[in-house]
């Protein structure tokens, strides 16, 4: 099963993503936490990288086709979610030969539809764990104990850098821009549902699991 979890910046996308992994068989395939775990580790494409990202801009298609292949021509056979990708109508027409050359197909595209407004205040109150990544919100998604990561009880927290205020309304135009074509392409291919992820959190994951029960995969 190949999903896509489609949508702007702080629509809930790796929320939701985390979720699945964590009751399903999925692997989970976030290029924006793969580019920054290349950042944590300084490696050279961290440094080519880290200004396009900090300054809210897309990587060029050629570095993110590449990491994508990589991924899936190592295990072809995964269940796989990708959040964040493909964000260019280029990326998501390597991502389908990419996948049809190892017959494979996207499967379902969800489409994360949330106001503009909300999402500024979404990203503006986005922390993680700074050990095992799980991401909550200073109030719609507190730790269960305030300061105690819920899964690995770690009581360090980052916030990201490109996750300031004017450098998220960049992100969400960079995103009007380059990503709503791709919306229309799936669209065209039948494989998009729209789901309203305006919603709260335990709504919006009992609406997945209906769209995924409709293509034959169940909770
Ligand atoms: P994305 O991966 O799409 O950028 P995230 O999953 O990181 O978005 O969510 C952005 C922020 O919004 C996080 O702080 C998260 O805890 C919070 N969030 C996610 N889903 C919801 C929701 N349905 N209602 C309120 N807050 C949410
Ligand atoms: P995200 O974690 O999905 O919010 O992505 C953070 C940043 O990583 C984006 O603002 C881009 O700079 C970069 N990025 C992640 N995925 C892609 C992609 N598919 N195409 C281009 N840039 C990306």
């Amino acid at each position: 099963m190949i999903l896509i979890l489609f949508g702007p910046p702080g629509s809930g996308k790796g929320t939701q993503a985390q979720y699945l992994v964590d009751n399903m068989n999925f692997q989970h395939i976030s290029t924006g936490d793969l580019l920054r775990n290349e950042i944590k580790q300084n490696t050279d494409l961290g440094n080519q990288v880290k200004g396009i990202m900090d300054a809210g801009l897309y990587v060029p298609d050629d570095i993110i086709i590449k990491i994508v292949d990589n991924i899936i021509a190592k295990e072809p056979e995964k269940n796989y979610i990708f959040d964040g990708f493909p964000r260019t109508l280029n990326q998501a027409l390597a991502m389908e030969q990419l996948l049809g050359v190892r017959h494979l197909k996207v499967d379902l595209v969800i489409d994360f539809s949330v106001n503009l407004e909300e999402l500024v205040q979404r990203i503006s109150g986005r922390f993680s764990c700074a050990v095992c990544g799980t991401v909550y919100h200073d109030k719609f998604n507190k730790p269960k104990v305030a300061g105690v990561c819920n899964k690995c009880q770690a009581t360090s927290f980052v916030r990201r850098q490109d996750d300031d205020e004017t450098v998220v309304k960049r992100r969400i135009e960079v995103y009007l821009e380059e990503t709503e074509v791709v919306r229309d392409y799936y669209t065209q291919k039948g494989a998009l549902v729209t789901i309203n992820a305006s919603k709260n959190l335990d709504d919006v994951k009992s609406n997945i699991k209906d769209c995924l029960s409709q293509v034959g995969f169940t909770i």
